[in-house]
């Protein structure tokens, strides 16, 4: 973990992101506007704390955000960290028109990764993972969820659940667990026989986890093992999370609600029906258009949700198969594009509202006085980072003020008083 010692400055900025009021658990997205994004700067503390929302004259080190827009740092609440090598060969496969079930017969797919994983020593896994983590860094991610789901075994996922713990003891970043325990049902087993394993193993795994997932598709878990999954959740006192409604319209959301789900993620496919029961709720609506762009899947109705209330987040999904891309500013500019969000709507999906989903919003995820520095500095106006789509525009990445990512073309910006 970065730790400051001296008190910092940010002056200048031409926008600093805030929140319409302190202590928001999140925000619903239909709130967007209320956010500002007016010129000014921050104080922090010596001990990496936000202290105040100006800046100060007599900090030991000042950051000139002349022309920047200040944000709170990234939070990427939907990754598939840690995982082994790529499946490169599979995207093209894909884009020139082999079918999935060719590809699966193969030997590509989840079983692919979970092949590569159960091959590849623990070093190696954690070099990739930490390579692809300080790219996070440089695209402007503070925090990030690892998920387990490549085990496919009892041992496999446990290994994995250990594997993300040590890779976040190694990262700048601040990192969660969640047990993607039901990712796809292991040769030997069904659907059924399977969540009797998840059962037996959720005691060990919650020592690792704050939550567990599942993916409920026709080709992988259904309604029923969603229930049980939310019922096993409970009774470990972790969050349930979920992979519903990418490919096929299941109706998982309804059931899903009776459990309190944390957040539910994809929804490409969503019931217009369930449209209103989610956005009624403290449930999360996890959007991954990195996936549905990749996959060339359908386009969730980002718009009717925000209309009807709800908690809307844009995450990566980062892994291997369905989406290899860890840059939330690449995920805003085609949240923006895809979703018609506006640049507040975006930035609020990416910052406060993922933290609600990794249960973090009370340290990090806004800039307000009594949370951790975690922050960003654009060398643009934040509109520019859907509207410049794939430029590089963060310049600088702070972790409790201190600066853990600095583009050398704006090393100038730190300077000691
Ligand atoms: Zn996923």
């Amino acid at each position: 973990m970065a730790r400051v010692t001296v008190t910092v400055s940010f002056d200048n900025a031409a926008q600093v992101l805030l929140p319409p009021e302190p202590g928001l658990p999140y925000l619903r997205t239909n709130r967007a506007k209320e956010l500002t994004l007016d010129p000014g700067g921050i104080t922090v503390n010596n001990d990496g704390v936000i202290a105040a929302t100006t800046p100060s004259e007599d900090a030991d080190l000042h950051v000139d955000a002349i022309g920047c827009a200040l944000l709170p740092g990234l939070v990427d609440c939907h990754t598939h960290l840690p995982f082994a090598g790529w499946r490169a060969h599979e995207y093209e496969q894909k884009v020139t028109g082999v079918p999935y079930e060719e590809i699966a017969k193969a030997g590509g797919g989840i079983a692919s990764s979970a092949r590569a994983l159960r091959e590849t020593p623990d070093d190696a896994v954690l070099l990739q993972a930490r390579e692809i983590a300080a790219e996070m860094l440089q695209n402007g991610t503070t925090t990030f969820e690892c998920k387990s789901g490549y085990g496919l075994s009892r041992e496999g996922e446990l290994r994995a659940l250990k594997l993300a713990a040590e890779l976040g003891r190694n990262v700048a970043q601040t990192t969660t667990r969640t047990a993607l325990l039901a990712h796809a049902v292991p040769d030997g087993y069904t659907a059924d026989t399977w969540m009797d394993e998840v059962e037996a193993m959720i005691p060990e795994a919650s020592g690792y986890a704050t939550a567990l997932d599942i993916f409920v598709e026709s080709i992988a878990f259904g309604l029923e093992h969603l229930d049980r999954m939310g019922t096993l959740a409970a009774r470990h006192n972790l969050r349930l999370r979920a992979h519903v409604e990418q490919f096929s319209t299941m109706r998982s959301v309804p059931v899903a609600l009776r459990h309190n789900a944390r957040s539910l993620d994809h929804l490409s496919a969503i019931h217009p029906d369930d449209i209103g029961p989610l956005g009624g709720s403290n449930t999360a609506a996890v959007l991954l258009p990195g996936a549905e762009f990749m996959g060339k899947e359908a386009t969730a109705p980002a718009r009717d949700l925000i209309d009807a209330g709800a908690i809307v987040v844009l995450a990566t999904d980062g892994n291997p198969g369905t989406s290899p891309i860890f840059s939330l500013p690449l995920i805003i500019g085609l949240g923006v594009r895809r979703y018609g969000l506006s640049t507040k709507e975006a930035l609020l999906a990416t910052t406060l509202n993922a933290a609600y989903v990794l249960d973090l919003a009370e340290t990090t995820g806004s800039i307000e006085p009594g949370k951790r520095a975690d922050l960003i500095l654009l060398d643009s106006p934040s509109e520019h980072v859907a509207y410049r789509l794939g430029r590089d525009s963060v310049a600088a990445t702070f972790v409790a003020g201190e600066p853990v990512y600095v583009r050398p073309d704006a090393a100038w910006r730190i300077m000691k008083r």
